[in-house]
């Protein structure tokens, strides 16, 4: 395949694209389950908990995304909606597991398969930079933890930028900062709304990482399967 032409900066999300979040996320939720020991107490397995909880975070991170909740409200709810799903009212634990969970998860370091020989691959080529969604005091964190935080250049965090993708305004900021014209950028993400269609409404070119083998046809925009097919387009 021919190399996209032009590239500059290469803008990375972070959560699923970079830092393996349900690997890392199933794994520390499985350590509270365990430490408050809410599998024998409530009648349920690891699985299942898992299950309902990523369903109601699912929803509740689309409702603080388009601005209908707080970061307060999500946080503070997540994990005592799952335990009332299991039939338990128990907000006290609630808010134990939400405090644990916030605590300990971004210490987790699984990434996805070929992040770090990407970023080693890239690195000598281009300006790589982070362009997350998440919140501020977890993100940092985790590419602390994971290794990863000395090849970026920059990192972008909507919270500390006042805009959250698919917000043109994010896109704009994070150009301005690195000073370079949208045609040198490329953002590659897991979100199709967030970082595809978010990128390319402000004049960005992007790489979809997924996991569908469809193509989706849209101009100035590639899809992955893996992160090393990255070394066929950059
Ligand atoms: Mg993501």
């Amino acid at each position: 395949m021919k190399k996209i032409a032009d590239i500059k900066h290469v803008f990375f999300d972070l959560d699923r694209t970079l830092w393996d979040f349900e690997k890392n996320s199933e794994a520390i939720i499985k350590v509270l389950l365990k430490d408050y020991n809410i599998e024998n107490t409530y009648k349920t397995t690891a699985d299942d908990f898992i299950k309902k909880y990523r369903k109601i975070n699912h929803k509740l991170w689309h409702l603080y995304s388009h601005k209908k909740i707080t970061k307060e409200e999500l946080r503070s709810t997540r994990f005592s909606k799952t335990l009332e799903k299991l039939g338990a009212k128990n907000e006290e634990l609630g808010a134990l597991l939400e405090r644990d969970y916030i605590a300990k998860s971004p210490y987790q370091t699984r990434l996805l398969e070929g992040a770090n020989e990407i970023l080693d691959y890239l690195k000598p080529k281009y300006k790589l930079h982070i362009l997350s969604n998440g919140f501020k005091e977890v993100q940092h964190i985790k590419l602390h933890e994971s290794g990863i935080k000395d090849h970026f250049n920059n990192i972008f965090i909507s919270e500390e930028m006042g805009f959250q993708k698919p917000d043109k305004a994010i896109f704009h900021a994070a150009q301005t900062k690195t000073g370079v014209n949208p045609e040198a950028c490329i953002m590659i993400g897991d979100d199709f709304g967030n970082d595809i269609e978010g990128a390319l409404n402000a004049g960005w070119k992007a790489v979809y990482l997924t996991s569908r083998k469809k193509r989706i046809k849209q101009t100035d925009m590639y899809q992955i399967n893996g992160l090393l097919e990255l070394k066929e387009l950059l």
